[in-house]
């Protein structure tokens, strides 16, 4: 593929207006020719909803050569992912759901390309030039900084869920404190958690970066779209890279709700098992994955 295939791109900005580049049909694709389409853009042929931002490439395109992959991670297509990642590390800090140089986000690029952030640096203050091009097993290609430590544990789930295109691993405080403490998260107890976390996965304690880590991780996101990490934090995974932060939202406020609810001393009024059916409906309208259609169901029968 000729250079010119892949002029220098501005950088995108991460509104949602109809001025953004990402937006406009004409960039829909970088060039006729190209396997990686541009995201962003408007989804399931103008019908109404929301934009669709999930990456999408061809099967067998991800780029070999040095200058191919120079090119690639360079592209306006990439540059407007870069964007996305600083942007939703920023909302990770602004609502502390990282500390110091905590948390780390990917998104999947090709069969075998990741976008990642790097380590030893605060995800609120991060730009598109700090972050790092690796393969699946962790190799870098591209970038300045090094990548974080903690991407074989995205990768665990990578390599067993294709539908996981992008995950947020974070600390935020509320359901790390479930992490934490010898408590489980009850449920269910109101629609968005059950309609979007759906049965929140729990994976045991390994030290982080570790294979051990990545391959119970990868075990228990395969099948859960929210990971509690005991004694460390929350992984969760989605289409894009906002469907996997608004998880980690999703599963923070609940976890406050509960904490804050058992506060209140009169115990909890349980969604029935018939009404949870009835979200499980809800979930499959709003394209919710169906990994388990048998996750929504009354966890008190469980043994603890
Ligand atoms: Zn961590």
């Amino acid at each position: 593929m000729p250079a010119a295939d892949w002029p220098p791109s501005k950088p995108f900005a991460m509104s949602t207006s109809h001025t953004d580049p990402a937006l406009d049909p004409a960039t829909r694709r970088i060039d006729a020719g190209s396997a990686w389409t541009t995201p962003g853009v408007p989804s399931r042929g103008g019908e109404p909803g929301g934009p669709d931002l999930e990456f999408r490439w061809t099967p067998g395109s991800d780029p070999r050569t040095p200058a191919e992959v120079a090119r690639f991670f360079h592209s306006p297509a990439i540059e407007v992912l870069k964007e996305r990642i600083c942007e939703i590390g920023r909302r990770l800090w602004q609502r502390e759901y990282t500390d110091g140089n905590g948390g780390n986000l990917t998104i999947r690029v090709g069969d075998n390309l990741a976008l990642c952030t790097p380590t030893m640096m605060s995800k609120g203050f991060m730009t598109p030039a700090d972050l790092c091009l690796v393969d699946l097993d962790g190799q870098q290609l591209a970038g300045v900084r090094r990548r974080t430590s903690e991407v074989l544990t995205h990768f665990g789930i990578m390599k067993r869920q294709p539908l996981a295109k992008a995950c947020v691993h974070a600390h935020p405080p509320h359901a790390t404190a479930f992490a934490i403490a010898n408590v489980e998260i009850p449920r269910p107890l109101i629609p968005e958690a059950e309609v979007f976390l759906g049965k929140i996965g729990v994976a045991r304690y390994h030290t982080p970066g570790t294979a051990a880590i990545a391959d119970e991780v990868g075990e228990v996101g395969r099948t859960h779209q929210a990971v509690l990490m005991i004694n460390h934090g929350v992984l969760c995974w989605g289409s894009h890279v906002e469907d996997a932060y608004w998880k980690v939202e999703n599963i923070d406020a609940y976890c406050r709700m509960v904490w804050i609810a058992t506060g209140l001393g009169g115990g909890f009024r349980h969604i029935s098992a018939a009404q949870a059916q009835e979200l499980l409906e809800l979930r499959r309208q709003f394209g919710v994955p169906d990994l388990d259609a048998a996750e929504v169901r009354d966890d008190r029968s469980q043994p603890g």
